[in-house]
């Protein structure tokens, strides 16, 4: 009997379960376990049905299922995705790539087989199947640039009402937007996003959908918090990623985050949870996010984000040790390959080399090993942020200076910018 369905899922314990129950069923099934062979495995056999699970080490997939489907050969072959990530955004990505059918892990273990079989069983005379140009088109790849801005990036509690004296590159602390085609991303809500939500709510955006990344907890992360005005507008949905610690979730971190200014209550906005771990996520379709735990004190997380075909690493607090490391410090290498080729890195640069040196093992980096390892691992532009508020403008220009005279020393390609208020780039 020529095989009938072919299982695809890392996880031998799912698996075999799947491949026992289609067989309950009275169905021919065979289970790949390793991804990367999937495909010629499908090609082979020509199944009438591939079953695909989504988070998968090697390919996933959804990849999967997109090149099976956008390869002729195998574009005919019918597709149910089983998953445990369901996220509405992989809901809809699976349809758009093909799937007709979307079936949530832990699946019921009665129904899942007969669920299979009935599906397959051609309904009437024509069953209907659904041909490949019926499908609905993939959006062509977005190959628009993305804005990215500055809202805010110092460090600390200085500024104006301190007593210091205006500056250039603001007091702000830190909050970044990066603008995709249809969302709004937000990057720590330091006070920089007070401008922001007020911005938001004199140029409204259709999309009232925000997507919040929380790298961690600490002040000058979520201060800001009390004065983004969109918070205070139920109109508006805040998507928060992030992570809670050991001992309190994300959901306790940041009620308590909003706890002074909105009370127990919480703001008027819609809120949407998603903590993370250290993985990559499918937030929205063809938008990647990779979250990952950084060299900083408290649990604290660094973003990869891959959208419109670019790469922009967000990693404001994290501690590198450039050429100070010791053999047991293997956390440049692990971030180096997390960074590799990025279009922007916007990284730690807190210190001078020379106050580095008294604040080693504080979790910030100095801004010469963040200009080190961002040339060695070939990133376009670097931005360096979260900078001491110690330091006057005269100190953060001769730190561009610097920074500037080594790349050229050193000959890496790559342009670097201190960050400042209001900067916008193009990516
Ligand atoms: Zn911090």
């Amino acid at each position: 009997m020529a095989t009938q369905v072919i299982v695809v899922d890392d996880d031998p314990i799912v698996g075999n379960l799947s491949l026992e129950l289609l067989k309950e069923a009275g169905l021919s099934a065979v289970l790949i376990q390793d991804s990367l062979k999937a495909q010629a495995a499908v090609k082979a056999e020509k199944p009438e049905l591939v079953i695909l699970d989504i988070l998968m080490p090697g390919i996933d997939g959804l990849t999967l299922l997109h090149r099976l489907k956008t390869d002729p050969e195998t574009a005919g072959i019918r597709a149910i995705i089983v998953s445990g990530k369901s996220f509405e955004a992989e809901k809809t990505r699976a349809r758009q790539y093909g799937a007709e059918l979307f079936i949530e892990k832990p699946y019921d273990v009665d129904s899942f087989g007969k669920q299979v079989a009935a599906f397959l069983k051609p309904s009437g005379a024509d069953a209907p199947r659904q041909a490949v140009e019926n499908l609905p088109s993939l959006p062509p790849p977005a190959r628009a640039d993305l804005k990215l801005s500055v809202w805010g990036c110092r460090t600390g509690t200085a500024g104006p009402a301190t007593g210091a004296a205006a500056s250039r590159y603001g007091w702000r602390t830190p909050c970044l937007s990066i603008e995709l085609e249809k969302s709004l991303m937000i990057f720590d809500a330091g006070s920089g996003i007070g401008p922001l939500g007020d911005e938001l709510r004199k140029n409204p955006r259709e999309n009232k959908d925000l997507w919040l990344f929380l790298t961690h907890f600490h002040r000058d992360h979520i201060q800001g918090l009390a004065d983004f005005s969109c918070a205070r507008d139920a109109a508006y949905t805040l998507n928060v990623v992030g992570t809670g610690e050991p001992h309190k979730s994300l959901e306790a971190m940041l009620a308590e985050a909003f706890e002074p200014a909105f009370g127990a209550e919480g703001p008027p906005c819609r809120i949407e949870l998603y903590e993370v771990i250290e993985q990559t996520y499918e937030i929205l379709p063809g938008a990647r996010l990779t979250a990952f735990f950084s060299n900083h004190p408290g649990a604290t997380l660094g973003f990869v984000l891959h959208a419109q075909n670019k790469k922009i690493v967000y990693c404001p607090d994290g501690e590198v040790y450039g050429e100070a490391a010791t053999a047991l410090q293997d956390y440049d290498e692990k971030l180096g390959g997390l960074i590799r080729d990025a279009d922007v890195l916007v990284h730690d640069g807190r210190f001078t080399d020379e106050d580095y040196k008294k604040n080693r093992n504080s979790g910030h980096s100095s801004f010469m090993a963040a200009v080190d390892l961002a040339g060695h691992n070939k990133i376009k532009k670097l931005l360096l942020v979260h900078q001491d508020a110690r330091y006057d403008d005269n100190e953060l220009d001769r730190m561009a200076e610097a920074a500037e005279a080594r790349v050229a020393e050193r000959g890496y390609a790559m342009k670097v910018l201190v960050g400042r208020e209001g900067l916008d780039l193009n990516v």
